[in-house]
């Protein structure tokens, strides 16, 4: 279809070296074929035009004093991509690799991902090319408060609320909430993952890795299987690697892996969960050290497949769960995963399965729930914050996980309904590319031209 083909083309001009972005635009504009096909109404509304071009973006210096009293200078960025649903909302990442293009194509999958939670909430996301690794607290709160000295006029609890993506946590959260509350003298839910005692919701911390595995268990489900006994491969040991692990050990599956920058850990009895939240919630190390008090886990430093394969998706198992970062898992480690007998994946991370991984997947037609669908309940759960903010609530855990369970089954229904309806029954990123963009579509026709 030509217009799906124009549109990539112009966008590989008019916003060059964007390769992260052009990645998921791709894969959602294939995806979205058949649509217009059946549709052409979307054509006559310019729709992918409008849909891939960000309603705003924000870019900025953040000027800060490091220990030594030297100002340090970095690049921030805020993208406010579409409000056709709601306000703004997306994460804050801060990582030596981000660009505006990383922060385009998180905020493009954002829009999607939200429409499918059901809820109010338009696509954003933010973040700044800062490396938080080995700086000292104080550090990241003169970085904080300067990130959010210029972020702070562009956000609002109606407008755009940001939240916690890689290298933001709860410590960020709290830095960037007391700097917004300095700067304009209001006591309100302008971000989530707040602290429990100041307008954080219960179970937010959790929500992202919890949902992925619900979103597996959901997958499961449909084929008649459980994820009982099963042995499962995790990447990173951030946030979501850490509640994907404790998820998967209530349902009685058995985590044996997780990962970090410098390499891969692999205790094939089970990884040691207090030990892996000890080293990285408390004491901020590196996994090596798990080693100590572990001697006969292996530690598989990383750069053993030069061409870009990761030592993770090379143990066998049944379920993987890539939960570190985008393009982590290629089209070489798809193939190691399904030769060594994985017949379901579900990512917790954002695009974290290159372009011909997915094909991989898909092709061999097992069970593969793709990130904006399966890590959408992070997002859902801020969600849930803003509800309990604006009411003056705060929900018992009960309730949460209820509500989250709840609304990973939906976008398991929706993905898997629409797939069928489009006659691919076991194609989850088509169903979750065309029930998320009909949505955000049909709201922006709806609201005319603006
Ligand atoms: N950074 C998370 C994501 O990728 C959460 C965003 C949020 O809670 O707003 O969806």
């Amino acid at each position: 279809m030509p217009y799906v083909h124009e549109t990539l083309e112009n966008l590989r001009k008019s916003s060059p070296a964007q390769t992260e972005f052009y990645q998921a635009a791709e894969e959602v504009l294939e995806c979205l074929r058949p649509l217009f096909q059946r549709s052409p109404y979307y054509h006559d509304h310019s729709i992918i035009e409008r849909i891939v071009e960000p309603e705003r973006q924000i870019m900025f210096r953040i000027c800060w004093t490091d220990d030594d009293g030297r100002v340090q200078v970095n690049k921030g960025y805020r993208i406010q991509f579409n409000s056709a649903l709601g306000p703004y909302k997306g994460g804050l990442r801060f990582h030596p690799s981000v660009t505006s293009g990383t922060i385009k194509f998180l905020g493009f999958e954002q829009i999607f991902k939200n429409a499918l939670t059901g809820l109010p909430i338009g696509g954003g996301k933010g973040g700044s090319d800062f490396d938080p690794k080995g700086k000292s607290d104080d550090e990241i709160m003169r970085f904080c408060q300067a990130f959010m000295s210029e972020l702070y006029r562009h956000i609002g609890p109606n407008t755009d609320v940001p939240a916690g993506d890689i290298g933001v946590g709860g410590r960020e959260i709290g830095y960037m909430f007391g700097q917004y509350k300095r700067l304009t003298g209001r006591y309100e839910g302008v971000l989530t993952g707040k602290g429990l005692d100041w307008g954080g919701s219960i179970g937010r911390k959790e929500a992202t890795g919890y949902g992925a595995v619900y979103f597996a268990q959901n997958m499961l489900e449909a084929l008649g299987k459980t994820l009982e006994g099963k042995t499962c491969l995790v990447s990173g040991a951030g946030n979501v690697a850490i509640y994907t692990i404790e998820k998967l050990y209530e349902m009685g599956a058995k985590p044996v892996t997780c990962s970090d920058s410098r390499g891969t850990l692999h205790d094939a009895r089970g990884i040691d969960l207090d030990l892996l939240k000890e080293l990285k919630e408390v004491k901020r190390a590196s996994l090596e050290a798990y080693l100590e008090q572990h001697p006969e886990a292996t530690y598989i430093p990383a750069g053993e497949y030069p061409e870009g394969g990761h030592a993770v998706w090379r143990i066998k198992a049944d379920a993987a769960f890539p939960c570190a970062t985008q393009n982590e898992l290629t089209a070489d480690d798809a193939q190691a995963l399904l030769d060594n007998g994985v017949y379901c994946i579900s990512e917790g991370a954002n695009m974290p399965s290159t372009a011909d991984a997915v094909d991989r997947f898909l092709e061999a037609k097992i069970a593969y729930g793709p990130g904006k669908a399966a890590n959408a309940g992070g997002v859902a759960t801020s969600q849930l914050e803003m509800a309990q903010n604006s009411s003056m609530e705060q929900w018992p855990l009960e309730k949460v996980d209820d509500k989250l369970k709840e609304i990973m089954a939906n976008i398991h229904r929706q993905c898997a309904d629409t797939a069928e309806e489009f006659g691919e029954p076991t194609n989850l990123v088509l169903g979750a590319n065309i029930a998320g963009f009909r949505k955000v579509a049909d709201a922006m026709i709806d609201q005319g031209v603006v």
